[in-house]
């Protein structure tokens, strides 16, 4: 029989690996609470037509959707993002606006893997409905930006760009399909092909060819309505106020059909050019009433995961992620109660808020003091016959070679407290 392993574009990870991933979803909430999002938790696969309705010409749901069949007959995708989720949730349930939530999970896209792409991915974001204020897709780029810092991200960028509405972008659209008609020859194959679906795509496409013929294509910036030119103008205000720096990027699309005015992309710059989208966002007033429900502006971005932890990765390691993940100690005892001492010292750590494991099996001390090593614990608290006959516990500090002192059971807490600082 073969052997099992996960499927290709999917991995696991292990727990001795996965402290930096708790340390940034933590990291995460931390930013995203204190500027009043919740924890939102939606279905990981919904309904086809939710995604179907929102992104039809784009890749990542017309080629890259898992979608089947279920028992009941239902046409169910595995969400490739979680704006469209978090929308159809708002539609459902109708909070009271402004409604401000945050997420973390993972995503599906059948892409073809490779470094830093996956076919399951994780994604952190924040999603704000009910204001077409600039000020908030501000405050929006502004928690990713924070966010990057609290990770230990310092070299990243902000792209910024505006999309227009629906009074300029159809204007602007009819003329950049008219200016890449006349070049259609010099366009990619798929471009030539599919030109009039969405011209914008082309703007975003990385092939050489593409990019010869967008570098002389008019641009939606010169093209704004003057709501959508005043907004833009307070969005850069605003991230000058807070001394966020940016670089306006004209040929900025976002995958997905939704948006309207601000763009944005983060780009990790330790990071390979294929792999350096930190993540994106930006605003999406059409998103709402396309699905169906009330005209609601909204605005939000979505980071991914693995590749913020590359890009720390590249900045001098997760450690600092990782930190205070580990255990504080480990009970070795084989002080011969069978076991009784461990299992009792151990609870009363525990029930003090420490973070402790033991041994089990009543092995050999040689075999406990190895596990005890291998725990990455910061102290042993050990049990022989000299500590049960007297009452106490020895303390072994695994990170130094410092001398084991005794203390009496009733002390052990506190030592250690004061132990760990
Ligand atoms: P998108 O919704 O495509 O803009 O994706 C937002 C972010 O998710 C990107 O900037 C990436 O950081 C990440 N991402 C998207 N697709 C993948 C993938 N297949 N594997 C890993 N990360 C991804």
């Amino acid at each position: 029989m073969s052997e099992l392993r996960h499927p290709p574009g999917t991995f696991d990870v292990l727990p001795a690996d996965s402290a930096p991933w708790e340390g940034l979803i933590r990291a995460f909430a931390r930013v995203v609470e204190a500027a009043g999002y919740g924890l939102i938790l939606t279905p990981t696969f919904e309904d086809l037509a939710v995604f179907k309705r929102v992104g039809e010409s784009t890749d990542v749901v017309r080629k890259e959707m898992y979608d089947f069949e279920d028992k009941g007959g239902r046409h169910i995708a595995l969400r490739p993002e979680m704006t469209a989720s978090v929308a159809r949730a708002f539609i459902q349930h109708r909070p009271p606006l402004p409604w401000k939530s945050w997420y973390a999970g993972s995503n599906f896209r059948y892409e073809r893997p490779q470094a830093g792409r996956f076919r399951e991915f994780h994604q952190v974001g924040i999603e704000a409905f009910g204001s077409a204020d600039p000020d908030l897709d501000v405050e929006v780029m502004s928690l990713g930006w924070e966010f990057y810092t609290a990770a230990g991200i310092t070299r990243r960028e902000l792209l910024l760009n505006s999309l227009g509405d629906g009074t300029c972008r159809p204007a602007y659209r009819a003329l950049l399909l008219a200016y890449l008609e006349s070049h259609r020859d010099e366009l990619c194959e798929e471009h030539q092909i599919r030109l009039e679906e969405n011209p914008l795509r082309v703007l975003d496409c990385k092939k050489p060819a593409c990019q010869k013929v967008v570098a002389g294509a008019p641009r939606q910036l010169d093209h704004l309505c003057d709501d959508c030119a005043a907004h833009f103008a307070r969005v850069k205000n605003g991230l000058g106020a807070l001394q966020i720096p940016y670089t306006v990027d004209s040929k900025l699309v976002r995958g997905l059909d939704y948006y309207t005015r601000t763009t944005f992309e983060y780009a990790g710059l330790g990071l390979e050019s294929a792999q350096n989208a930190l993540g994106g966002g930006g605003r999406y007033d059409g998103l709402v009433s396309a699905m169906g429900g009330p005209d609601t502006p909204g605005v939000g971005f979505a980071l991914g995961v693995e590749r913020i932890l590359l890009a720390v990765e590249a900045e001098g390691g997760t450690d600092r992620l990782a930190a205070g993940r580990g255990l504080d100690v480990f009970v070795v005892d084989f002080g011969g109660s069978g076991g009784d001492a461990g299992r009792d010292l151990t609870a009363l750590l525990r029930a003090a808020g420490l973070r402790a494991d033991r041994a089990f099996d009543g092995r050999s001390p040689k075999a406990q003091f190895k596990a005890a090593d291998r725990s990455g614990a910061r102290l042993a608290l050990v049990v022989g016959p000299d500590e049960a006959a007297g009452g106490t516990v020895a303390i072994k500090d695994l990170q130094t070679s410092a001398d084991q002192v005794s203390v009496p059971v009733a002390d052990v807490v506190a030592e250690v407290r004061q132990r760990l600082g």
